[in-house]
């Protein structure tokens, strides 16, 4: 028999095309676009009422402790180091594999990073590495919760007592994790969180910073607007340099009604992971050799699922392979590579092979799709069309 003829490409089947899947997208409920709308009506659309509404609630959930609102989670850390004294010729210790803000914030107060490499199970800051690595000029630790699992606090925390040093923490992604039953923010020194887009809980930018005392709470509100100090009607003083780093009452509005959900946002999170962890466990896709993230469905707020490529494996790099998720209309992301390898790092004296662990991190990372409004099958597509495309791409 002659083989069937391939039907004209007109007329083949078409096979629907599912939407695009992001690697994250925010969800905001219908009541918080209508008190958007409020706010923008009332007149007061700057810092005000719905700031300080956001901020009580902040101070509620992290057990009463000072908190405030800023425009970014950027800021809130390099406000942090200011309020701590930090200033040039200091040295503080950070993970090279963390948005590079984290590090950034150093330079910016005119500081030293000091990078030591992670530990590769975790991927978060090696705590025995940190200790090596204090020196006379060490005045600070910055941890990074990657994809929002927790740092150790109590190996974190021995080790600042040790060497009094202040730990400013870069819980950007980790809003909703717990340390041994408590809540990220509601222990530790300062903690600083992002409520950027893509984090767990927005206002489209902002952050907050959560404080030891009054004292500093006072400092932070100086940082935050240009030093100012306002007494009565008529009263103002200005006694240090302040920046613009104000959030808006619209943005608060946001946080206000996004918080309300983080329960059953988290909560989806961990059904979605463990769907990952289902996924990646069938014997054919474990065969591939990919590297899963710490199974903990205790701390973590599962900010972001994150895998890692089997380089030696694989006859293809993570750009081939994030360009091919997406002709399968499936968004990827890259968080992060390793900071002291960018340009600016380097020039400071940083090179390939000083933090191998980060590195390898740094090009083989991958952060798959999760999100609240996820669904169970859009886990599966995920991880059928990754694995289809590493099978095809395997080193035999
Ligand atoms: C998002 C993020 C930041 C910065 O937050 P912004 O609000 O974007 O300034 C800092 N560190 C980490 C680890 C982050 O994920």
């Amino acid at each position: 028999m002659p083989p069937a003829m391939p039907l004209p490409s007109t007329l083949a089947p078409q096979k629907p095309a599912a939407p695009f899947l992001p690697f994250t997208r925010p969800t905001i409920d219908d009541a918080t676009v209508a008190g958007v709308a409020e706010v923008l009506r009332s007149g007061w659309i700057s810092s005000g009422p719905q700031v300080k509404a956001f901020e009580a609630k902040l101070s509620e959930y992290f057990g009463g402790r000072p908190v405030r609102a800023f425009n970014s989670g950027t800021c809130t850390m390099e406000i942090a180091l200011r309020i701590a004294g930090i200033k040039s010729g200091d040295e503080v210790i950070t993970t090279p594999l963390t948005w590079v803000a984290t590090s950034n914030v150093v330079l910016e107060i005119g500081a030293r990073p000091v990078f030591v490499d992670i530990d590769p199970v975790t991927r978060l800051i090696d705590l025995g590495q940190v200790e090596r690595a204090i020196t006379p000029r060490t005045r600070a630790i910055i941890p990074v919760d990657l994809s929002g699992l927790p740092v150790d606090r109590d190996r974190l925390y021995a080790i600042a007592q040790r060497h009094k040093l202040r730990v400013v923490e870069d819980a950007a992604q980790s809003f909703g994790s717990t340390w041994k039953g408590r809540k990220i923010g509601a222990l530790g020194d300062f903690v600083s969180f992002s409520f950027h887009a893509n984090k767990n809980i927005t206002t489209t930018e902002g952050g907050c910073l959560v404080l030891n005392d009054e004292r500093e709470a006072k400092l932070a509100e100086q940082y935050r607007l240009q030093g100012v100090v306002r007494t009565g009607h008529d009263g103002m003083e200005v006694e240090l340099v302040g920046g613009k780093y104000n959030l808006t009452d619209v943005a608060a509005r946001i946080g206000l009604g996004q918080l309300p959900h983080l329960e059953e946002f988290t909560a989806k999170r961990h059904e979605l992971a463990r769907a990952y962890f289902e996924e990646f466990s069938r014997p054919s896709v474990a065969a591939l050799g990919v590297g899963l993230p710490v199974a903990n469905f205790t701390d973590t707020n599962w900010h972001m699922f994150q895998v890692m490529l089997p380089e030696a494996r694989l006859s293809l790099k993570r750009a081939a392979v994030m360009e091919a998720l997406h002709k399968e209309g499936i968004g990827s992301g890259v968080h992060y590579p390793a900071i002291h390898l960018f340009k600016l790092y380097r020039a400071m004296g940083w090179k390939d092979g000083d933090f191998p662990h980060a590195e390898y991190a740094g090009r083989n990372i991958l952060t798959l799709p999760l999100f609240p409004a996820m669904s169970r099958a859009d886990v599966s597509r995920v991880v059928q069309a990754l694995a289809s495309i590493l099978e095809s791409h395997r080193i035999p």
